[in-house]
């Protein structure tokens, strides 16, 4: 293996390849969790009109303390065209166009109601229980702006600004193709060699989550016309992750393949640990990501690039991997030659989060792993750090 890249150099690798995919005009109903490319301007007023933010009655204030006749009733979506006039009251729901002539809603826990008339003891405040016409945003305001993503609050404010649809980037399409002879799915028995198949459900979960639409391929064995065969179906994809076969090995083929295929190998080796192997490559705007097959390996090279690449895809302004500081609740050696990511258990506390590392950091042991929430950063090659020094962190 050439010299081992450093885990920085390798993601702005990753990411100067991964260009923005064309746009697309979404409807919000399939938004949810995409980025928005343009800024986006509420076509209305919120709320379009002053309205009520209580049940009970429209008046002017001038005309309170006092009594006064009930002349209409406003539903909220059932406004009231008549004018309040001195000495009335109109009966308002909350979220009811508040009628011209009134200045004020008396909330109905404050008026002794009769039939036709209402009384009111105390004096109430010009303005009270009005919701102001755009007091949250005026027609022609930004809301969003390009590079937001859509939360369902966001969501909802572009429903609430009359927003039915927003330019997005497409979804990048993914094949996961994972590889080895000895690999079977669960449900099969398992003969001797062989092992069940994890990499395929952990990547095809992890990187839908961040937008993508993901292929998922069965286990391919170790054998040149095997993958060959699935490696071509699959660089039709716009991101392809493997899983396997980019080790030292004698079977571990997925490179020299990928080569015959026309990929075009960016790097191979990264100063990580776990994942030191990952290999990364294109084909004209495909990017190509080798990930180790060791689950916890293939875990690490997801969330330290695929995720990221994805993002960037998809037009994100920051799609590094979200570090966080914390703090180590343990002393920890740092390797000389590579980064570690170690997993750990968060617990938070006033001073922030204080990361355990599990027992178990081996990097085929995906269920001490589920002991897990976080994988911390210890750069290599620094001194011995104590317990109570810093260090970045990244939720799992
Ligand atoms: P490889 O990177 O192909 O050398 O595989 C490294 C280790 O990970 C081997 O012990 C494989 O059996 C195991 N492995 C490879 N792929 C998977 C997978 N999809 N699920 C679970 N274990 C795997
Ligand atoms: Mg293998």
């Amino acid at each position: 293996m050439s010299p081992l890249l450093p885990v920085a150099d390798a993601l702005a690798a990753v990411l100067a390849r991964a260009e923005a995919l064309p746009r697309e005009q979404v409807l919000l109903e399939a938004a949810a969790g995409r980025i928005l490319a343009d800024s986006v301007a509420s076509i209305v007023d919120l709320p379009p009109f002053p309205s009520s933010s209580m049940d009970g009655y429209a008046v002017r204030a001038a005309d309170v303390p006092g009594t006064l006749r009930i002349v209409g009733r406003v539903a909220a979506g059932r406004p009231e065209t008549r004018l309040l006039r001195e000495g009335e009251a109109i009966e308002i729901s909350t979220g009811g166009v508040v009628p011209g002539g009134a200045d004020t809603v008396v909330p109905v826990e404050r008026v002794v109601a009769r039939p036709d008339e209402i009384e009111i003891s105390e004096a109430t405040v010009q303005g009270d229980n009005i919701r102001r016409q755009g007091g949250d945003v005026h027609a022609g305001d930004q809301i969003l702006g390009a590079g937001d993503l859509l939360t369902p609050a966001r969501l909802a404010a572009l429903a609430a600004c009359g927003i039915e649809s927003v330019m997005s980037r497409r979804r990048p399409s993914v094949a996961v193709v994972v590889t080895g002879t000895e690999l079977r799915a669960p449900g099969e028995p398992l003969a001797p060699g062989q092992i069940y198949e994890s990499n395929g459900i952990m990547l095809a979960t992890a990187l839908a989550d961040v937008g993508a639409r993901v292929e998922r391929f069965g286990a391919t064995e170790d054998s040149e016309e095997a993958l060959a065969l699935v490696l071509e179906r699959a660089l039709e994809a716009d991101v392809v992750v493997t899983s396997g076969g980019v080790s030292v090995g004698p079977h571990d083929l997925v490179r020299r393949v990928e080569a015959q295929l026309g990929v075009e190998e960016v790097f191979w080796g990264v100063a990580i640990r776990p994942g030191k192997p990952l290999a990364f490559g294109v084909r004209g705007r495909t990017l190509v990501f080798g990930l180790p097959g060791n689950p916890v390996s293939a875990l690490v090279g997801s969330l330290l690039f695929v995720r990221p690449a994805l993002l960037a895809l998809q037009g994100h302004p920051d799609p590094a991997p979200p570090f966080r500081p914390g703090t180590l609740a343990r002393e920890i050696w740092p390797r000389p030659e590579r980064d570690d990511f170690v997993r750990a258990r968060v617990t938070w506390s006033d001073g922030g989060a204080l990361l355990d590392p599990i027992v178990g950091q081996e990097s085929h042991m995906i269920v001490h792993t589920t002991a897990a929430d976080a994988i911390v950063h210890i750069p290599r090659g620094t001194e011995v750090l104590a317990a109570g020094a810093r260090a970045g962190f990244l939720l799992l």
